[in-house]
């Protein structure tokens, strides 16, 4: 597949100023996040053919060796496989609750297993892991505690996570990873060859974990949703992610929350919605009809006389508990569906004849004003 020219992926002039091309980045990313487009292959496609173009066009020597040369100037500018930590910037784009790029980006771009991710070059950190959810409609609204399973790397209990005897920092790189080589008029950044970009080497390595400090285990972990969680939101669970190589510190576990939808209820903030049939005559008459909460609590409601169709009645404190509100609750509101009768008897016929006759019925309607449709 022939590459498109970062310019146009993300829809920019070749001049466009930095926050033009953040701008446009920005857009694209929030339109194909993974996240909203799930098991979709050629949305994926898109974020990441967006994304590598915003790395290098927001980044003023890899956008210049680009202007100059094309695809072949950048090629081999952040090695073949791209790089999580390029991406540090992302909360200042994103926002803090945008959420989960830096775990998107390790599993799109290489990294998942156990490379490690480092934060402004200082030590390595075990990568972040998602873990996804399925929930009931309920199970979200009033929260729960639920057993989730899943593989991590853990720390090697042969080596304690050192992954052997005589860890010295690598004389190659001075222990930063990188070593630059100049090439032409600008230089290039690559992963140490001695430590693998890792910093350190090991005289020694730990037979059980091959020098990497780690191991794989499957691992067993209670998650608490809370009540009136939001449902597109999060769990973080610090330290559960991966552990990092050579006694680095863990990285995190992301729960994300799926909720299936309910049958019979819709969810808005902390109200929740439902709809009730009631008969014509209940309708017309007046009457009580009883309504079943989410909670399976029975509710009597008055449905007053001349009620119309879609009518909302008001239930206080029926809804989704507030998230962190000592028990408060929103409201359950629920719209009344007014069914006409699909057959009658030839007596109820009889009957409506004459409830029509004593009412009148207007044989000239006029028409509704269109807020009305
Ligand atoms: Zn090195
Ligand atoms: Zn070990």
């Amino acid at each position: 597949m022939s590459k498109r020219d970062y310019y146009e992926v993300l829809g920019v002039e070749k001049g466009a100023g930095a926050d033009e091309i953040k701008k446009a980045y920005r857009k694209l990313a929030v339109k194909y996040h993974p996240d909203r487009n799930q098991d979709d292959a050629e949305t994926e496609t898109k974020f990441k053919e967006a994304t590598e173009a915003y790395e290098v066009l927001s980044d003023q020597k890899k956008r210049q060796a680009y202007d100059q040369f094309g695809f072949a100037g950048v090629d081999n500018m952040g090695g073949p496989s791209f790089n999580a930590s390029a991406f540090s910037g992302f909360e200042d784009i994103f926002g803090e609750n945008f959420g989960g790029f830096g775990d998107i980006f390790e599993s799109f771009f290489g990294g998942g297993g156990g490379r490690s991710r480092r934060s402004g070059g200082g030590r390595a950190r075990g990568s972040d892991l998602r873990h996804d959810l399925r929930v009931d409609f309920d199970q979200a609204v009033f929260g729960m505690d639920v057993e989730i399973e899943y593989d991590r790397l853990k720390a090697c209990g042969e080596c304690h996570g050192a992954g052997g005897e005589g860890v010295r920092t690598c004389s190659q790189c001075g222990g930063s990873g990188q070593v630059r080589r100049s090439s032409g008029f600008f230089s290039i950044a690559t992963a140490c060859s001695t430590c693998g970009g890792e910093g350190t080497v090991i005289d020694n390595p730990c037979s059980t974990c091959r020098g990497s400090g780690t191991v794989r285990s499957h691992q067993k972990i209670k998650v608490t949703v809370p009540p009136g969680m939001d449902p597109d939101r999060r769990i973080r669970l610090e330290g559960q992610g991966n552990h990092g190589p050579k006694g680095a510190s863990p990285g995190d576990l992301y729960v994300y929350i799926h909720v299936r939808p309910h049958p019979h209820f819709e969810r808005h903030d902390y109200d929740l919605y439902c709809a009730i049939p009631v008969s014509m005559t209940q309708a017309a008459l007046g009457s009580e009809v009883w309504v079943r909460t989410l909670d399976h609590k029975r509710i009597k409601l008055k449905v007053p006389s001349g009620t119309q169709d879609g009518k909302m009645l008001r239930i206080r404190g029926e809804g989704v508990p507030v998230l962190n509100g000592g028990g408060r609750r929103g409201d359950l509101y629920v719209k009344l569906k007014v069914e006409i009768p699909s057959r009658i008897s030839s007596k109820e016929k009889d009957l409506l004849k004459q409830f029509a006759e004593s009412h009148g019925e207007t044989e000239e309607p006029t028409p509704l004003k269109l807020k009305d449709l």
